[in-house]
């Protein structure tokens, strides 16, 4: 199978690599147990920006800093690690003004309007359009990891890790809000120490009864959270319980701290919770030294001595968060939402002050640490930058040591649909378990994405006792099952990190021990005999050097399955949504979705105005591995059976996309449902060991995935993928040698699995005959698609043995196709033995099209199966004749493209593209020219999400499906035009802009068509 890899990445991995084994010499790179740091190797690392003053840490009060140094003339650039800005008020859950607050300015009352209270969209949105408005560029889900240093030792800067891998940003003045001052910490900034004992936590929970017990204080809040529960049913007011509580920590570090949260949560959230906070509230009392001190009251914002916030004997840095130099009552006042806003303001107009008389920071580097610190060990990770075409070059970083921040047997990073319970079943088998968790809940897309509903799926096994445990029937809540998967967890001692990215893995000769993780603490590792990359994104997998294969086929087409972002009001389960193409792997895509997404929700008012959105990208498809084997679409219909099936599934093909794979380009269809078995080796990544990789990541087709991807399946391939990590750990790592059949004996009793696995085989290769009687079947396959969803074909069986068979069926095809004289079977036998890439029956085709001198109905890209996604009679007699890559098709191919206008569908363009693709001629270089020159054809790229051309608020909102198959049509145009020669750079230039288009499917493909990829084998 051809995969796509960009080639940049690859450049940066060998020198990479290099570097490493250079460093290391003879040593193994091993990361040793028990060591308390390892040391990563010597890297380059790309400059996403570079800017007077940037701000870390996405609170209400960086946003005002934000804004106040760009009102003051500085360049700004800044970065929230959650999914959103107004961290302090959204995180905390601290919505409310307390009696005597009054909002001032008019970001406050943008908040607050005449209210005691905001919801959290109002605030997030409100904090989006200050940036905005601003002209502030911004990125959420980025945490801050390193601090960056001149050739004089001034601080100038911050590497930053997100989606799509670690970036550095330049900077003239640093502002430090992140939540535990990571980057003053690394500084030669004073700190007062921490120490160990009790420490007080608040925490809110919205809904339910108040809790009480020891070391806890809760007190009902003189407000409610009001949320609607439609667009117009009534409106729920729910209480709102602030808890004070009080729990022993042994040290400061991610461990201790992921502790003390989860005790918190066991002794406050109650059945009937509907939301909560996502971090602990905490005064801290080991801040920096300032150059002063506030103790006692808080004197106000106006009246404050800001020198508290800049650390003594450190210059260009600020500190704006409780770690300023202050007392725990000052803290208290001072993050107050209008107080902390206000010290924003100044410390941003100061900042931007500094920044003027300040020349740009010269040979920034990321200091490496002294020579002699140990073993070097292979941290691999994404270093391609933001966009791999729009980067201000490398800063340098050395050998440097990342601390260990702990050392487990099975480490799962996602918690998500298949990660949770992945993380169940090793804990229940023994194994010291850590769950590793972007956002502060457990579920995935059944809970943070608000699709609390099944749709198919075998519910049994681990399902059916996840069911019963909260009472779900079809249906289900959200927050008790997140609670419940939590709880299951705890309850055998598996440790859980929240707020937590996984973003690299530490790789020895070819085996994963270890992910590099970001916490509210900084960037360390952790140890692992097995990892579990549940993040339905391979990203583990990803920075370990696996393969994967995304948006750009197989074919080297671009096609992806359609996602949303759902609003959220208290007390929602299931919000489903399909109207965008978004790439998870890419940190400005995300940022760009959720954003424009909370200024449309945001804009209805009153009390029917949505609480919130989500906080998790509900996309159907996502990175995948290749594994050591891949499902397709032959193998559900034939029901193949494997020796180490891991687990079953049963759905439809549940498609938001145009299909890709050779099968559906034959005949496409919904289909009734089916049960396909999935085999172990579909979790293993190609060539590498001590990682199962499970849920959306996994290996299959596109177009199984489609059918494989449910959440009764997905949850129980984690549980059994579970028990097989803790059975590797146990085998140092060994993913290859465990005893499936022990696997499937033990899931086959609990019920996760049928017990005929036990003693399947492969059913592959079919007999002769069945695939001779294959052949026969297929004569009467239909061209149309069947979107019904209710039977299936018997035809359609037989074109799939023929798919899994297709060298031993050409000699029966050929001959099937010369014995008949029916129209129908011949042109059947004619398309199948092309899209084998068998030429017997191209004349037929050329005569078939030829005969149509019209398109006939297509489809758009568009959410509904009936409606679009689909591909028309000619369109699919068009595409087997480019797959035929005969030459004489090119003529009857090409008279169709002449016929393509900007309006024709885009399924007719797909088509055409992907029948000229394989016959790559430069006699397609004009009349795609010709298109491409058509008034209205071009200018669908959007290279620059904020710019005022936008309207008030400057941001590019998510393209409609009119504009997304306009930029469709433009971009495959484009590609097919370069790819066959290109006409005086037109190709080249449009796939350019597309490069730095704000979505990133768009800009991956422009930029592997560049990079000379994207095109068949
Ligand atoms: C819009 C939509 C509708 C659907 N409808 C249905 C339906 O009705 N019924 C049904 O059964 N199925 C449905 N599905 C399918 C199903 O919900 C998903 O396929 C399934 O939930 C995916 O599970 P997963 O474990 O792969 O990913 P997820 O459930 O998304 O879990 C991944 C988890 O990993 C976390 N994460 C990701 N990256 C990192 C990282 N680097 N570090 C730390 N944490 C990370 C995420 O925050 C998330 O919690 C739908 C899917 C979508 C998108």
């Amino acid at each position: 199978m051809r995969t796509y890899k960009p080639r940049k990445r690859l450049v940066a991995w060998k020198l990479a690599y290099t570097l490493s084994v250079l460093l290391s010499t003879a040593e193994i790179l091993w990361a040793q147990p028990g060591a308390r740091s390892i040391v990563e190797q010597s890297k380059q690392i790309p400059v996403a920006y570079d800017v007077d003053v940037v701000v870390v840490g996405g609170s209400s009060a960086g946003v005002t800093a934000a804004c106040e140094a760009r009102r003051n003339g500085a360049s700004v650039f800044l970065i929230s690690d959650r999914p959103y800005v107004g961290v302090d008020m959204c995180a905390h859950q601290r919505l409310w003004l307390e009696p005597g607050e009054k909002p001032t300015s008019e970001l406050d009352k943008a908040i607050f309007g005449k209210d005691r209270w905001a919801t959290p969209l109002a605030v997030k949105k409100a904090m989006d359009e200050a940036l905005l408005t601003a002209s502030v560029p911004y990125l959420t889900g980025c945490y801050a990891t390193e601090a960056l240093f001149d050739e004089r030792g001034n601080i100038a800067g911050i590497v930053m890790v997100n989606r799509s891998g670690r970036q550095a940003v330049k900077a003239k003045v640093v502002i430090d809000g992140s939540r535990h001052a990571v980057l003053a910490r690394q500084t030669s900034a004073a700190f007062r120490g921490f120490e160990p004992g009790k420490k007080t936590f608040r925490f809110i929970v919205v809904g339910g009864e108040m809790q009480y017990g020891e070391n806890l204080l809760g007190r009902k809040l003189d407000v409610t959270y009001d949320s609607p529960t439609s667009r117009r049913g009534p409106v729920v007011k729910y209480p709102v319980y602030e808890y004070t509580v009080s729990i022993d920590m042994k040290d400061g570090s991610p461990a201790s701290f992921a502790t003390a949260e989860q005790e918190v949560r066991n002794l406050v959230i109650s059945r009937g919770a509907k939301d909560c906070s996502e971090v602990l509230y905490f005064l801290p009392e080991d801040t920096v030294v300032g150059e002063s001190r506030i103790e006692g009251s808080w004197p106000g914002a106006a009246q404050c001595d800001i020198s508290a916030y800049r650390p003594r004997g450190v210059s260009r840095l600020y500190v704006l968060s409780a770690y300023a130099d202050m007392d725990k009552i000052a803290a208290e006042n001072m993050l107050r939402p209008l107080e902390f806003m206000a010290i924003g303001r100044r410390i941003g107009r100061e900042a931007a002050t500094m920044a003027k008389a300040l020349p740009s920071p010269d040979r920034v580097e990321l200091h490496g640490a002294s020579s002699g610190s140990g073993p070097v060990s292979f941290v691999g990770e994404g270093l391609t930058g933001l966009r791999a075409s729009k980067q201000l070059g490398m800063i340098l970083a050395g050998p440097r040591p990342l601390p260990v921040f702990g050392q487990y047997d099975v480490v799962v990073v996602g918690g998500g649909t298949s990660g949770a319970p992945a993380g169940i079943s090793a804990a229940r088998r023994g194994s010291k378990t850590l769950v590793i968790e972007y956002l502060d809940e457990l579920g995935g897309v059944g809970t943070a994405g608000l699709i609390g509903s099944y749709w198919r799926g075998n519910r049994r096994g681990f399902t059916q006792e996840n069911d019963d445990g909260i009472g779900a029937g079809q249906r289900w809540d959200v927050v008790a099952k997140s609670e419940w998967l939590r709880r299951q967890l705890l309850k055998n001692s598996a440790d859980i990190w929240f707020c937590s990215f996984g973003c690299g893995a530490i790789v020895a000769d070819g085996r994963v021990t270890g992910v590099v993780v970001a916490t509210p603490q900084g960037r360390g590792v952790v140890l692992a005999k097995t990892v579990v990359d549940a993040t339905g994104n391979a990203d583990i997998a990803f920075c370990a050097g696996a393969e994967t294969q995304f948006s750009v086929s197989a074919l080297g087409v671009l096609s992806v399955q359609l996602a949303g972002f759902p609003h959220r009001n208290l007390g929602d389960n299931y919000n489903n949504t399909c109207y965008t193409m978004v790439d998870d792997t890419d940190v400005v895509d995300v940022w760009h979705l959720m954003t424009s997404m909370r200024l449309v929700h945001g804009k209805s008012q009153g009390p029917h105005a949505p609480y919130d959105v989500g906080q998790l990208v509900d996309s159907r498809e996502r990175r995948r591995i290749i594994g050591e084997y891949t499902l397709t679409t032959q193998d559900i219909l034939n029901q193949r059976t494997h020796p180490d099936t891991i687990s079953q599934h049963m759905s439809n093909f549940d498609a938001a996309a145009f299909p890709d794979s050779a099968m559906l380009l034959a005949y496409d269809m919904k289909g009734p449902d089916f049960r396909v078995d999935m085999p172990y080796r579909c979790l293993l990544p190609k060539g590498l060991d001590g990682i199962l990789v499970v849920g959306l990541g996994a290996s299959a087709e596109r177009d199984a995935m489609t059918l494989v991807r449910m959440q009764p399946d997905l949850q129980n391939q984690g549980y059994a993928a579970g028990m097989a990590a803790a059975m590797v750990a146990k085998l140092d790592g060994c993913t290859r040698k465990i005893d499936i059949k022990e696997v499937q004996r033990q899931m086959a009793k609990e019920g996760v699995l049928e017990r005929r696995v036990i003693h399947d085989r492969d059913s592959y290769p079919m007999s002769k005959s069945a695939i001779a009687e294959a052949v026969d079947g297929v004569k009467q396959l239909s061209r149309q698609h069947d979107q019904s969803g209710s039977v299936v074909s018997e035809s359609m069986k037989a074109l799939a043995v023929i798919m899994a068979h297709p060298k031993e069926s050409i000699p029966f095809l050929r001959d099937a196709y010369q014995r008949t004289s029916i129209r129908n079977e011949r042109i059947n036998y004619a398309r199948i033995l092309a899209l084998l890439g068998d030429n017997a029956g191209v004349p037929m085709l050329i005569a078939e099209v030829s005969a149509m001198t019209e398109w006939d109905e297509g489809y758009p890209y568009t959410s509904g199966r009936d409606v679009g996604n689909v591909f028309s009679d000619l369109d699919r007699l068009i595409i087997a004749l480019g797959y035929s890559r005969d030459p004489r098709a090119l003529d009857p191919v090409l008279r169709k493209t002449t016929i393509l206008e900007p309006s024709t569908v885009l399924s007719h363009y797909k088509a055409v593209t992907l029948a000229l693709r394989h016959l790559k001629s430069p006699q397609a270089i004009g009349p795609l020219a010709k298109l491409l020159a058509k008034p209205g054809f071009r200018g669908h790229a959007i290279t620059n999400p904020i710019t005022t051309e936008y309207g008030a608020d400057g941001l590019s909102r998510r393209r409609s499906f009119d504009q997304l198959n306009a930029a469709f049509k433009e971009i495959i145009i484009a590609a097919t035009l370069y790819q066959c020669g290109d006409d005086r750079n037109m190709g080249r230039t449009i796939l350019e802009q597309y490069s730095q288009d704000v979505n990133g499917h768009f800009a991956s493909y422009a930029q592997a068509v560049l990079d000379g990829k994207g095109l068949p084998n």
